[in-house]
């Protein structure tokens, strides 16, 4: 007999989409407690059921209240762990639900995107003893003054990662509508394979260049405790990624995924004059006014001019143009233009900080392909490119196959 385990399980949205699906994910959880496991379940919201009421209070105020859209939004999940209780009740065992306000879980006062302070787990803990399966909303918390927050979207991963390490739990699982964490996005790839272990930086930086898994809050509280992961389909019963503390044979690999994002714009700035806080001036103004700038490239001063090229979230590229023209004239640059037929192919891997000539090799492949290089940003562990939108999807096969991820960590 295995031994008895505490074990934290977040299902998504798309796993409790519909009755047979939540009633598929009680039996899941049932069979576990029959094994003797104490179990708590973290459940996100029904389906697309935030969208939805994201789209409804628009449609009734198209600037609404931060306070009022945690108060709605907080509903979601709380109809989802009342059904699956519900389904698991039905199947015969005992199990008990829990908004974030029942359980104590006190953020700050940010709502939308609040953080979590403390979680009170004396009623999870009672509730175990008293042998229920305990279900938690996930993705909302409360204020020290009782007002109903909210983690930021996908928040339920947040959760579920900060009561596994509230409860010390022996497991995590992260239960959703694909296998695991893959190489690179297997619509794009079919040889895409699952990646049997990551890296927690490896997980964050997939997860900011592109790669929708987790959110990613949850990822560095998950390695800012050291909680292990594992991330698997709600459809099956096959092992899926682990993320985890780095161990050194994970340097052996030198990329662990290729990720592409196709959400960016480009803007650069000509002829900016060649002096001190040009460039201050520019991305102050564009902070200040909340849109965050990603990759940045200046080139070098001839005639003590340059250009100054920038990528931002393609949603953000209307308001961005015009701030960045009102600098321009006060700054005495020339024009200002737009570009977005641009894509990010970018690949990852704590292997490159051990390894040289990754860099070379990511240039080569793309280069044999007639694939030109726009930008280039690096960090410790991974490299982007930004190239011409139409070559986004050669660009992943390309690289994929060059850092042979087919045959990799598995
Ligand atoms: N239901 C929330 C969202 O869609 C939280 C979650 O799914 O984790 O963002
Ligand atoms: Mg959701």
């Amino acid at each position: 007999m295995s031994p008895k385990k505490l074990i934290v399980q977040k299902f998504g949205g798309s796993s409790v989409a519909d009755v047979r699906r939540i009633q598929n994910v009680a039996k899941r959880i049932v069979s576990y407690r029959k094994k003797g496991h104490n179990l708590v379940v973290v459940v996100s919201a029904l389906g697309d059921t935030t969208d939805e009421l994201i789209d409804l209070a628009h449609k009734i105020n198209s600037d609404p209240s931060e306070r009022e859209m945690d108060m709605l939004l907080s509903t979601g999940e709380q109809i989802s762990v009342a059904l699956l209780a519900m389904a698991i009740h039905k199947l015969g065992s005992e199990a008990i639900s829990f908004t974030g306000l029942q359980v104590g879980i006190i953020t700050d006062t940010s709502h939308t995107r609040a953080r979590i302070i403390k979680i009170n787990t004396d009623k999870i803990k009672e509730a175990l003893r008293q042998g229920k399966i305990v279900i938690v909303a996930g993705f909302q918390g409360v204020t020290l003054n009782q007002d109903i927050t909210t983690l930021g979207r996908g928040g339920s991963d947040l959760t579920a990662v900060a009561l596994a390490k509230e409860l010390k739990a022996d497991e995590c699982e992260i239960y959703t509508d694909v296998e695991g964490i893959y190489t690179t996005d297997p619509h794009i790839e079919p040889k895409a394979r699952k990646i049997e272990q990551i890296t927690y930086d490896e997980m964050l930086e997939m997860a900011s260049l592109g790669a929708q898994v987790m959110q990613a809050r949850s990822i560095e509280v998950a390695k800012k405790f050291d909680v292990p992961i594992h991330v698997r389909s709600s459809f099956s019963n096959n092992r899926g990624t682990m993320i985890i503390r780095e161990v050194k044979k994970m340097e052996d690999v030198l990329v662990t995924g290729v990720t592409l994002n196709r959400k960016e714009a480009k803007i650069t700035i000509c002829d900016v004059p060649d002096r001190p806080g040009v460039a201050a001036r520019i991305f102050k103004e564009l902070a200040a006014n909340g849109i965050s700038v990603d990759m940045i490239v200046q080139n070098v001063s001839h005639l003590r001019q340059t250009d100054i090229s920038f990528t931002v979230n393609k949603a953000d590229i209307a308001k961005a143009l015009k701030l960045t023209r009102k600098v321009a004239k006060n700054i005495c640059a020339g024009e200002v233009l737009r570009d977005e037929d641009i894509a990010r192919v970018s690949i990852v891997g704590v292997g490159m900080r051990s390894h040289h000539g990754v860099a070379a090799t990511m240039f080569g492949a793309l280069a044999e392909n007639k694939i030109n290089i726009e930008m280039i940003s690096t960090s410790d562990i991974s490299i982007s490119c930004i190239i011409k939108k139409k070559f986004i999807e050669k660009a992943v096969k390309v690289l994929h196959k060059k850092f042979r991820l087919v045959n990799k960590r598995g």
